[in-house]
């Protein structure tokens, strides 16, 4: 770990220091300390809560300056303090159209030394790269006078979930930058419940977060309809990573090493696992693969509004075969690749409007019309992986509403998306098959160590 310099700074005179008035106001102008901590996208995010954040608080009117100010106005105060003062922290959000030159003025840090940190800075990470939203951890030393203006003494800036750039002020009064990269920590965690009206009440009552459970419902989306399958009092077990930080401040959630859902008895437990070969997918108790080789319903939240066969065309009027599904859904909403496969066209095609097909095997393929946008990147040749967004439902082509229209080719021949049979996904054999097991096993005694989180939802059922 690095040496935090909170004490032995020599106060020397800096000759490019322009010795001008010491800023106080301004900490107290623009509002830029926040007071709500940012939200981020890992979970029991902790971040340093700023030291100094309110107005009329004791830091409100302290001024920030330079050592050669500090060494000026050390001169008009009486009486020392016996030590050091802590360091403190700021958090400075970036908003829209700030630079980082215009932050560290705007907190009371004298031109010459933010120009030299961000000078610093820019041998590491071009300060360019700041996003609104994003947030500094800028700490400074009070001095051992109390009208002493405070040092800026170092900038901490999140550069990944588990690396920092930080620009250190030296002895001499200069400043360099440095990356540091934290260790990682993973924890294995249980949740349980029993569904009482919907699983995205239950899992979120037993602390499953939105991401998790996502992740969980994909596994599980080529065996269950969640709109249909659903019952109460059915039942779910999840055993999942979580991934944090050395320091504890930050944490993440990792895979899901083992999950169950009991649907009116009948027990579905799936195991991830990593083949030989690097492949890491989803397997039931048996090694039988939970992914079919292509999903039905490539699109999330979205209504049957038309199945496949003979009907009469709503804007043609006479009757057709209908060669696809329909799903109607909100414009936009993402549309999936069916399964692995090659993209064999994109681009317009007649009454499809915006159109892609996916070339799976040889003798399956997959297409996807009336499309508002395809998804940056979509070119003939492609590969794409199951679940990945190729684009968005839209109504382009032949169409009268927005919603996807979906075909499953075999042989060159459309088959029916709900009836087709399924090329069943992989079954584990031979070693493969012994090494599964011994994972499976060795996540089965895990899991029945850990202490669960129960539902609240469930333990409320059972006091009544
Ligand atoms: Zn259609």
């Amino acid at each position: 770990m690095k040496q935090r310099p909170h004490k032995g700074y020599s106060y020397m005179i800096r000759r490019r220091l322009p010795l001008t008035a010491i800023i106080s106001s301004t900490l107290i102008a623009g509002g830029l300390f926040m007071l709500d901590l940012p939200k981020t996208e890992e979970t029991d995010t902790h971040l340093h809560a700023p030291l100094s954040i309110s107005a009329s608080g004791d830091h409100a009117t302290v001024s920030v300056g330079s050592s050669a100010q500090a060494a000026i106005q050390s001169k008009t105060v009486e009486k020392p303090l016996d030590k050091m003062p802590d360091p403190y922290v700021k958090t400075l959000e970036v908003g829209s159209g700030d630079t980082l030159m215009k932050m560290l003025l705007n907190v009371g840090i004298n031109r010459g030394d933010a120009y030299t940190a961000i000078e610093a800075m820019r041998t590491a990470y071009d300060p360019r790269r700041l996003r609104v939203g994003q947030t500094l951890d800028v700490t400074f030393q009070p001095g051992r006078h109390q009208d002493m203006p405070h040092l800026f003494q170092e900038l901490r800036l999140k550069t990944g979930f588990n690396k920092d750039l930080f620009v250190t002020r030296n002895s001499d009064g200069d400043y360099t930058a440095h990356e540091e990269e934290q260790e990682l920590i993973t924890t294995l965690h249980r949740a349980e419940g029993t569904i009482d009206s919907s699983l995205y009440v239950a899992a979120s009552k037993a602390g499953i977060p939105a991401a998790l459970l996502m992740e969980f419902i994909f596994a599980y989306s080529f065996d269950v309809d969640f709109q249909r399958d659903i019952q109460k009092g059915d039942r779910f077990e999840v055993m999942y990573e979580k991934i944090t930080t050395a320091d504890g401040e930050r944490s993440k959630m990792g895979n899901i090493q083992y999950a169950s859902l009991s649907l009116s008895g009948t027990h579905l437990p799936i195991y991830r696992y990593k083949e030989k070969d690097g492949h890491v997918a989803y397997y039931d108790d048996r090694g039988q693969s939970a992914q079919k080789a292509l999903m039905r319903t490539p699109i999330n939240g979205a209504r049957l509004s038309s199945s496949f066969g003979k009907r009469k065309h709503p804007i043609l009027g006479y009757s057709k075969m209908h060669t696809g599904v329909d799903f109607a859904a909100p414009r936009g909403t993402p549309i999936f690749a069916a399964g692995d496969g090659v993209l064999d066209y994109v681009g317009r095609k007649g009454g499809y409007g915006k159109y892609i097909r996916i070339r799976h095997n040889s003798e399956y393929q997959t297409a996807y019309a009336h499309m508002r946008a395809y998804k940056k990147g979509m070119y003939k040749g492609k590969r794409v992986k199951q679940g990945q967004v190729i684009g968005y439902v839209g109504t382009t082509g032949r169409s009268t509403g927005p919603h996807l229209h979906y075909e499953i080719i075999r042989n060159g021949r459309k088959a029916n998306p709900m009836k087709v049979r399924m090329p069943s996904g992989k079954k584990l054999k031979g070693q493969e098959l012994a090494r599964f097991m011994a994972v499976k096993n060795k996540y089965d005694a895990q899991y029945a160590k850990l202490e669960p989180v129960i539902s609240i939802g469930r333990l409320a059922s059972a006091a009544e």
